[in-house]
């Protein structure tokens, strides 16, 4: 097992940088995803807007994997391929981007609704955003891996959904995934101590039914044993003093969803 590698304040303001173009990438996916749409434009558009601006698509020749974004949809929980898929009325997306900029990653995932989606989806969208702030909330000095874990697992079993434990989030740096694991389940005062200088991603990929998943053999998508929708929201987090450092960002894609819905 490797050991973690703490981040010096210029290394974390990298991370900041890469978290940043991935937040500004979900936000173009934001703009154009929709019924209509076929997954695959939106991996182009990803891979063109991370490369015009200095980046390079992280997931894309990751062991192999390839596309620029992780699409998942509906029933797949994470690691979806983007495809000719059209998206339609009432589909459950999530989408998963990394990027690499002056050698740092960034990671972040977003699940959209497209057009009117089902009152337990929304739900799951919204439950599953909370799970996410509230294992963000724990990444401070003092606490540990499992107050993350336990803090997701928490909320999300108290409403009735059914929380992954296949997958599990990582440190962020030089590499996309680097120790430690940042389970979505777990002890309250167990596990690693968090500590200033470690950057980890939060994901918390939470079933509307039960917890099991099944691996396709296509080596890559993940989705739900009973079929049923899953969701899946991500940030990339500098542990702090007191609060968390956040350093990716749902401002992008809350702005254009906001714009959106006016209209
Ligand atoms: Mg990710
Ligand atoms: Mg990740």
């Amino acid at each position: 097992m490797s050991k973690i590698n703490y981040k010096s304040v210029e290394e974390i303001e990298l991370i900041r940088e890469s978290s940043l173009l991935v937040s500004k990438t979900l936000g173009e996916i934001a703009k154009v995803i929709g019924p209509g749409v076929r997954t695959i434009e939106l991996d182009k558009l990803a891979e063109t807007f991370i490369r015009d601006n200095g980046g390079i698509p992280a997931f894309l020749n990751y062991h192999g994997f390839p596309f620029s974004l992780c699409i998942s949809l509906n029933d797949q929980v994470v690691h979806g391929f983007p495809g000719k898929h059209v998206l339609t009325d009432g589909d459950l997306v999530s989408v998963d981007c990394g990027v690499i900029l002056n050698k740092y990653f960034g990671d972040s995932a977003y699940t959209f609704a497209i057009g009117e989606v089902s009152e337990q989806t929304k739900k799951l969208m919204r439950v599953t955003q909370e799970c996410l702030d509230l294992g963000v909330a724990k990444a401070v000095v003092g606490m540990r891996i499992g107050d993350i874990g336990y803090a997701v697992q928490e909320h999300a079993e108290k409403n009735g959904f059914g929380v992954v434990k296949e997958l599990v989030g990582h440190g962020v740096g030089l590499q996309l995934h680097e120790k430690p694991e940042v389970p979505n389940y777990g002890k309250r005062g167990a596990g690693t101590k968090l500590e200033e200088g470690m950057v980890i991603a939060i994901e918390p990929m939470i079933n509307a039914g039960r917890a099991g998943v099944k691996f396709w053999d296509d080596g890559w998508t993940v989705s739900t044993a009973d079929k049923k929708v899953s969701a899946h929201y991500e940030h990339t987090v500098a542990i702090g003093k007191g609060k968390p450092d956040i350093l990716s960002t749902f401002e992008y894609v809350d702005n254009v969803l906001k714009e959106k819905n006016n209209n």
